[in-house]
């Protein structure tokens, strides 16, 4: 699903470049050139998930940040590009390490680049635990911890950034 939004281009809500529309296994998804971000409306990322094995990454190897403009995040809020209103952090699986973006009002989701290598790769794990002995599950969960913790510090550096730049301004 395409162009319903006809107030002009979709925006990326990292980078504020237009996004581009291009096609992964059938579906048209909403791409930034400039930061490698892709937009999904709703349920698209299930579609795409559910169309072929690894197509997540296939999908995240075929989108390439061009490596222009940094990848800071700007202060504003992120915005969806469908919408323009501010999106909501969005846990995926609930259960998983990767936050991603979602807009409350059309279900879409975005993705920063790298994110669905991350979801890729939690679901193999996750697979695995299946049949992981106990030693392979504490490490998995050792891992998963400190991945939250750095996506946590992550965060909290974008906060204290933003704190530090009101100041400079005052
Ligand atoms: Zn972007
Ligand atoms: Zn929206």
């Amino acid at each position: 699903m395409h162009g319903t939004d006809d107030q002009g281009a979709r925006l990326c809500p990292n980078c504020r470049s237009p996004l581009k529309a291009e096609t992964f296994e059938g579906i048209e998804l909403d791409i930034c050139e400039t930061c490698a971000g892709i937009w999904f409306d709703m349920g698209e990322l299930r579609r795409l998930m559910g169309s072929e094995q690894h197509a997540l990454i296939k999908t995240e190897d075929r989108v390439k940040p061009s490596g222009k403009p940094p990848m800071e995040r700007s202060d504003a809020p992120r915005l969806c590009p469908c919408c323009r209103q501010p999106m909501e952090p969005y846990r995926y699986m609930h259960a998983s390490f990767i936050w991603l973006d979602g807009c409350q009002r059309c279900s879409g989701i975005w993705a920063d680049d790298g994110e669905l290598q991350l979801i890729e790769e939690w679901l193999l794990n996750r697979s695995q635990r299946v049949a992981a002995c106990p030693e392979d599950l504490a490490a998995l969960d050792a891992y998963a911890t400190e991945h939250q913790r750095l996506m946590d510090q992550k965060r909290a550096m974008v906060e204290v950034m933003k704190w530090w730049k009101m100041r400079v301004r005052m």
